[in-house]
């Protein structure tokens, strides 16, 4: 019998639109003979879409609105066996669906609530990788509360880090609200704009040179394999949302032109993380690679990283040997699979 899939896509975050993006690849590729899928686009109020508008909203790209309550909805994703939560971001990539579902017993592709909050969050993740001895920048906490820090005690600690430095909200992806700060005078301005999309902000050391920019992939629950290593080039400061997302900005090299015990390291600490961050599924581990001093710095976890056909995730998979349409099977197997 086909398995009933419900392919939630969209949701809340700034990155609403790279979700559909990569739903619409992943929907055309789950096999029609094993599966029955049914699109649900969240609106970016957070409300789940009739079949005519999830359509339109797939089809025209757009954040459509209107929908219902998500816990109205939720009861009616009691019918299908596996979720396939292709969101990205607050609210979708973060825990917070993925509680959801496993409130509603409903087995799902990808990363568990614990996974997924603590992957989702780079202040959480850097210190659950730091006490896992994994080498990573050096970086410190800045959050919006009075009885935490003060404002001086923030260019304090920026002080102590060095300029360039990088500022980030600490739960958003796509380099969305982050800011390369070169020195004292852009700080206020850099942590203005992080504040105004989280109240948790990361200040993070640069790499002591420019880095190369590698990525690995991880697929599996409890003996995940490393996929080839990957890297991307681009010329601008540094990856930001208008290199991600401008056709032919950034180029893909896979597999990573660097010494073969790089690749390796990368490929092992990318599966230290995803165990350390008790990860599931798939994830995609990010590295800086500083060439000049041999320094392999792991960057970020994402637990649901772009995923269109031309996206890394898929491509470093598809170098394992995996083609899209088996990977998309291979991530529901591994939903199915008690964990
Ligand atoms: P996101 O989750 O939004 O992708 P990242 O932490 O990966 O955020 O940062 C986005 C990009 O900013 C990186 O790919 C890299 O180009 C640059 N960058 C971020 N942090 C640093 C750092 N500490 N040193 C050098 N470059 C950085
Ligand atoms: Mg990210
Ligand atoms: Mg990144």
């Amino acid at each position: 019998m086909k398995k009933r899939i419900l392919l939630l896509a969209g949701g809340q975050s700034g990155e609403h639109e790279v979700s559909l993006m990569s739903a619409r690849s992943v929907l055309a590729a789950l096999p029609v003979d094993q599966f029955d899928v049914t699109p649900v686009v969240i609106s970016k109020e957070g409300r789940w879409l009739p079949p005519t508008q999830t359509l339109h909203a797939l089809e025209t790209g757009e954040a459509a609105t209107g929908g219902d309550l998500v816990l109205h909805r939720a009861a009616s994703a009691e019918g299908y066996d596996a979720v396939f939560p292709i969101l990205h971001g607050p609210m979708g990539e973060d825990g917070t669906v993925q509680g959801l579902l496993t409130l509603a017993g409903i087995p799902f592709v990808g990363s568990g609530v614990l996974g997924s909050a603590v992957s989702m969050d780079k202040v959480m993740t850097k210190q659950v990788l730091a006490s896992a001895g994994i080498p990573q920048v050096r970086w410190a906490l800045a959050i919006r509360r009075g009885w935490q820090q003060t404002p001086d005690a923030v260019r304090e600690q920026a002080a102590a880090l060095g300029y360039p430095l990088f500022v980030k909200p600490a739960n958003l992806g796509s380099s969305v609200g982050i800011s390369k700060v070169s020195g004292p005078g852009e700080l206020d301005q850099a942590l203005e704009l992080a504040f105004s999309l989280d109240r948790r902000v990361i200040l993070e050391a640069m790499t002591s040179h420019r880095p190369r920019e590698l990525e690995v992939g991880v697929l599996g629950n409890d003996a995940p394999v490393a996929s080839p290593v990957g890297e991307l080039s681009f010329d601008a400061e540094f990856y930001d949302y208008e290199t991600k997302y401008t056709e032919g900005r950034a180029t893909m090299h896979i597999p990573a032109l660097v010494p073969a015990e790089v690749a390796a390291r990368a490929r092992d600490l990318a599966l230290q993380a995803f165990r350390a961050l008790d990860c599931a599924g798939l994830a995609r581990v990010d590295f800086f690679y500083v060439e000049a001093t041999g320094e392999l710095l792991l960057n970020e976890v994402n637990t649901m990283p772009g995923f269109t056909t031309t996206s890394m995730y898929p491509k470093l998979l598809e170098a394992a040997g995996l083609s899209y349409s088996d990977l998309v099977t291979r991530l529901v197997e591994l939903a199915l699979e008690q964990r």
